[in-house]
């Protein structure tokens, strides 16, 4: 892989957050930022020197943005993985690759991805029909959380069931889409790994942050979580071995569920910067996205340390109408992401709260 120096330009497919704080930590470094999504003036175009405003499938647009580029990454994995074949069949380093997308935008295929590699995660099946979710069910037991396979993010294209569920109903709710049911985990709290690696194969990762989430959106993420260091030990082990095994190049957050018996399932990849990382802009000698940056610029990737312990909280909706009691708290960091309407669900910002590492 080629090495990418500052000056050169850093593309983004996607125009959201994480593009927007990817590109303050890639301006930081001094490289040129251009984003391409399909929405104007988004929270990742205020902050890249150009903007180009096309669908992901205008191959004319992905072209155009691929030839103005050194590298190109993404914030957001539901970009077509044949746009990412494309730009890559161009001759421009894409990081993470095709091949990465490919496996993480479907829960089947990176399920099957992890079993593959002896990861555990909880029992599953594939369902796509009616028919195959009752038998499904029979095999899994009754309590289970049906998901499409595909464009389900933040609980979108979820349904829960139990003993009195009506399954053609839940599958009706899927849109008829391919699913799969997955065994309802009794967990004692949810975590995440964030690890990068460069093409060079070294890998960092952070430490192991708690979430909390509500109606199915991250709402709180704790770092450090609050588990014993061998399950953090183990978390860390599965992350490193989960990126090594994927080939992948730039950041990937495991997330995962502690059971109640202290055991590790593997329940979301996601290949790019992770909302579960937010803390490490405050919090970290190096942050998420510029490790992102030194990944797929095959610089030294950064230390991982924490000078500080952190809760980071989303602010979604009309929670963000709080900035100014959040800003006239001294322990709090407030991120605001440019956002002008702020719609139930929407995340708006966040506010990190540090405290002295003990
Ligand atoms: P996901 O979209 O897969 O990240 O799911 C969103 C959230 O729903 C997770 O963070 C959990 O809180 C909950 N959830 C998802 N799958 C399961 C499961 N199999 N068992 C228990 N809770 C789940």
């Amino acid at each position: 892989m080629s090495l990418i120096l500052p000056g050169a330009t850093i593309g983004v497919l996607g125009g959201g957050q994480l593009g927007r704080m990817f590109a303050m930590a890639a301006r930081r470094l001094g490289y040129r930022v251009h984003t391409l999504a399909p929405d104007h003036d988004t929270p990742t175009g205020q902050i890249a020197d150009v903007e180009i405003n096309a669908s992901y499938d205008d191959m004319g647009a992905v072209r155009a943005f691929a030839q103005a580029v050194d590298v190109v990454t993404f914030e957001f994995e539901n970009v077509p993985a044949e746009t990412a074949e494309f730009i890559a069949a161009q001759g421009r380093d894409m990081h993470p690759g095709p091949a990465v997308l490919r496996i993480t935008q479907d829960r089947l295929r990176e399920k099957d991805f992890l079993r593959s590699v002896e990861v555990a995660t909880t029992r599953y099946r594939e369902v796509t029909s009616l028919a195959a979710l009752r038998r499904a069910v029979r095999d899994i037991g009754p309590h289970g959380v049906l998901k499409t396979v595909r464009l389900g993010y933040d609980g979108k294209g979820q349904v829960m069931l139990g003993t009195d569920s009506d399954l053609a109903e839940a599958w009706k709710r899927t849109g008829g889409e391919v699913a799969i049911l997955e065994a309802l985990v009794d967990f004692a709290c949810e975590i995440s790994v964030i690890v990068a690696r460069n093409g060079q194969g070294a890998s960092a990762a952070y430490l192991p942050v708690e979430n909390q989430h509500l109606n199915h959106i991250l709402d709180t993420t704790i770092a450090p979580a609050r588990i014993a260091l061998e399950i953090a030990m183990r978390a860390e082990a599965i992350a490193r071995h989960v990126a090594e095994k994927l080939e992948i190049i730039g950041l990937l957050a495991v997330e995962m569920f502690v059971t109640t018996q202290g055991e590790l399932l593997v329940n979301e990849l996601a290949p790019r910067p992770h909302n579960s990382g937010h803390w490490t802009i405050d919090a970290c000698h190096t942050s998420q996205f510029e490790q992102l940056v030194r990944a797929i610029c095959g610089l030294p990737l950064g230390s991982t340390d924490y000078h500080s312990e952190a809760v980071m909280k989303n602010l979604i909706g009309a929670d963000v109408e709080n900035w100014r009691d959040i800003i006239a708290d001294p322990a709090a960091k407030l991120h605001l992401y440019g956002k002008s309407e702020p719609r139930p669900g929407r995340k708006m910002g966040h506010v990190t709260r540090l405290t002295a590492r003990r």
